[in-house]
């Protein structure tokens, strides 16, 4: 009942389920901030939320080396194609598959989606998982939209979100006061921030966010390095949720 979620740095997250890791958005080589290369990281799947380049910048160059099946919406499946990538698992919104330790949901995102070589990425998406007793929202890129309460919305067995990952950058995606009311929509139990300080263009004051949402969300919101892991933990059925400390980068 516990995953392990490390940031690799900008919108590029490992999931260790212990029935595999998940790899969301490899973008690695072109990033200011990554902690690995494209050609260090292990998984055991990958997922894609849309198809900028700052999201699949090494996804076919990852797929290629692991022969890891790919997550992505039917645009994005396609465009693997021309590019070699077969194993892949095409979805599309509202969807629901199974990935190594569980389930994977696409759903929803407010944003545009075009790939590398300009041609048409789909929809863009979020991705909402059910792994190994926890589960995780990845918003992915998005503007701040109202489908993130029923999205954080618990279920007939009183589970909602234990994990929110929320874009903070702003001028690409939802700013800091906008994630503020995003994670209070998702109702999880940790907040992590994610798409900030690759560039100049999208710093922001993660720390300043985190006290803002603790103070007016109550989720237990963390800010982590690249290369920095934490543990989420469900330890009871329902409502006894907990996430143990972050370990040092490295
Ligand atoms: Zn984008």
């Amino acid at each position: 009942m516990a995953i392990t979620l490390t940031w690799i740095g900008h919108a590029t997250w490992l999931v260790d389920t212990g029935q595999g890791i998940l790899l969301i958005d490899p973008f690695f080589d072109e990033s200011p901030t990554a902690s690995m290369t494209a050609g260090e990281v292990a998984c055991d799947a990958i997922l894609v939320t849309h198809g900028h380049a700052d999201h699949v910048g090494d996804l076919v160059a990852v797929a290629r080396r692991t022969g890891a099946p790919v997550y992505c919406n039917w645009e994005i499946a396609q465009w693997l194609g021309t590019q070699g990538i077969d194993n892949v698992r095409p979805m599309n919104l509202g969807g629901r598959t199974t990935v190594p330790g569980g389930t994977a949901k696409m759903e929803l995102a407010h944003h545009s989606s075009s790939l590398p070589d300009g041609s048409y990425g789909g929809n863009p998406a979020s991705w909402l998982l059910d792994v190994a007793g926890v589960r995780a929202f990845f918003a992915g890129d998005t503007a701040l939209f109202a489908d993130l309460e029923r999205i954080g919305r618990r279920d007939a067995n009183g589970r909602g979100i234990d994990v929110a990952v929320v874009p903070i950058g702003d001028l690409f995606t939802m700013g800091p006061d906008d994630a503020v009311e995003a994670v209070r929509l998702l109702s999880p139990q940790v907040a992590l921030p994610t798409h900030y300080d690759t560039w100049p263009p999208i710093r922001q004051d993660a720390a300043a966010w985190a006290r803002c949402v603790q103070e007016s969300t109550g989720a237990d919101a963390r800010v982590l390095q690249p290369g920095e892991r934490i543990r989420i933990e469900v330890v009871a059925e329902s409502t006894a949720r907990s996430a143990s400390s972050a370990s040092p980068p490295g």
